[in-house]
């Protein structure tokens, strides 16, 4: 493609991710196709000659597009969000223009320095200690499979004789941890079977009580603990772990602890909602996403350690074909994480931090926490509705509770109050369990989201519910 022709469609496409960014709320949130519905639509075999941009681009908008669910949405509050803005996008374009391969300091030294730079303004805005190091990673199933290698290493002494040889390493998370710690387990080979998933308090927070008992029986049996993974938003709930309460625990059983904030950590660069990180300078290691909730797009999470010798000692790789002269006075990312090859993620992080400010930032996260709390009191005021946890940041879990319903019966009815909400295109929400009851979950962060988004969504979830108006009889 010659300059000209990438100018012309280059212009085109920006004007219409700028049309779509616009007009977006009127696109149905939850793409409608059946399964293999867009497979039937791509050839089977790869044109052998090349095609005009013009039928590729007309076949994206056709083809692809029908088949999109739309995490851009105003109406999005389903999982945890992962929304972007148009200053990320706009260096997300720089960097694939750049193409530059990002491994090690030499093969370019900006995003290098630029990376050691933002993940320290990330740092502080977070409140982490300045002893805590940063790097850039694809996902916080990375990070923490990054926390649990260290551990493993710090726990065994660096001696790959000892490594699950006798002893085997436990790890100890609750039972409402992210499901990439037992993958990350898996991956590591510490086995499943040695992920101690810990009791759970009222509000779904690890019980620390729950934690020493679990991590004491271990010694007796001659088994080493070996990490600690608190959660600070769980997935299901938001529920936040006693980090200062555990940070104690894991000190007297030498024990590392990682924290896995990958989407409340947002929440943290206010200090208003910062209350959930004391006790997180006593950890280890901390994840989080700015690719969640904080405007950057998809893949960026942070993983932030105390010690970064000893991520070093454990994925430092030096062969004769990647040795520089420079090694000893900067940082080469490539020791720093699992792959070697690295993009430059850190672009669109200093894009976004400068356009918005930290200022920007904490703007979008109260915008969002208001919105969560004026739904949970639309919940609490409502008596054929009961709050499944409590509201935290930005999360409400909630279900339909009409009375007198057996638990499987009110199963169907809140997974058919569902599937209405969702069909009707204009929000999307998903479900949980929590202690085994079937609650739906509000979950709001996308950037554009206002009230009126959150009230549509209050609206729709309301008018299946007129239905179960009279209690059903006993
Ligand atoms: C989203 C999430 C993860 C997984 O994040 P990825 O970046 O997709 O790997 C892990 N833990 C928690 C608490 C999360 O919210």
């Amino acid at each position: 493609m010659d300059p000209d022709s990438f100018r012309h469609y280059g212009h085109q496409f920006v004007d219409w991710l700028a049309d779509y960014f616009e007009h977006i709320g009127q696109l149905p949130v939850k793409s409608a196709v059946k399964p293999g519905d867009i497979l039937s639509k791509l050839p089977v075999e790869p044109p052998v000659s090349g095609e005009s941009m013009d039928d590729i681009f007309v076949d994206f908008q056709q083809v692809i597009l029908p088949g999109m669910t739309h995490w851009q949405h105003p109406g999005w509050f389903a999982y945890f969000p992962a929304n972007n803005s148009p200053p990320s996008v706009l260096a997300e374009m720089l960097t694939a223009g750049l193409g530059s391969q990002c491994m090690s300091w030499q093969t370019s030294p900006a995003a290098t320095e630029l990376e050691e730079r933002v993940t320290g303004w990330l740092r502080q805005m977070i409140g982490l200690p300045d002893h805590f190091k940063g790097v850039i990673q694809d996902t916080a199933s990375t990070a923490t499979l990054c926390a649990l290698l260290s551990a493993r290493e710090h726990a065994t002494g660096f001696d790959a004789n000892m490594r699950g040889i006798k002893d085997p390493l436990t790890v100890y998370a609750s039972s409402e941890t992210h499901s990439s710690i037992e993958k990350g387990m898996k991956i590591a080979g510490f086995g499943r079977d040695n992920l101690r998933l810990v009791d759970t308090r009222d509000d779904f927070s690890m019980c620390p009580k729950a934690l020493e008992k679990a991590m004491a029986r271990d010694i007796e049996n001659g088994i080493k603990p070996s990490c600690v993974v608190a959660t600070l938003g769980t997935t299901s709930s938001m529920a936040m772990d006693p980090v200062d309460e555990i940070g104690p625990l894991c000190k007297k059983y030498k024990t590392w602890l990682h924290v896995d904030a990958a989407f409340a950590g947002t929440a943290a660069s206010d200090p208003d909602h910062r209350w959930f990180m004391s006790g997180t300078e006593q950890c280890d290691s901390f994840v989080f996403n700015p690719h969640k909730w904080m405007l950057t797009n998809f893949d960026c999470s942070v993983y932030f350690v105390k010690n970064a010798g000893i991520l070093l000692r454990t994925l430092g790789i030096q062969p004769e074909y990647l040795k520089t002269g420079a090694d000893q006075q900067v940082n080469n990312y490539r020791d720093w994480g699992i792959q070697l090859g690295r993009r430059f993620r850190a672009l669109k992080l200093w894009f976004v931090i400068r356009y918005y400010g930290v200022d920007g930032i904490r703007k979008m996260v109260n915008k969002h926490i208001d919105l969560a709390a004026l739904f949970a009191e639309w919940i609490k005021a409502d008596p054929r509705f009961e709050l499944m946890a409590p509201q935290q940041l930005t999360l409400v879990c909630f279900r339909l509770n009409p009375g007198n319903l057996p638990e499987k019966e009110l199963q169907r009815v809140n997974e058919a109050l569902l599937d209405e909400v969702n069909s009707s295109g204009e929000v999307f929400l998903t479900h949980t369990m929590l202690r085994g009851k079937y609650c739906l979950r509000m979950s709001v962060g996308q950037r554009t989201t206002d009230r009126v988004h959150v009230q549509k969504a209050w609206d729709l979830i309301r008018k299946p519910a007129e239905k179960h108006r009279t209690p059903y009889p006993g």
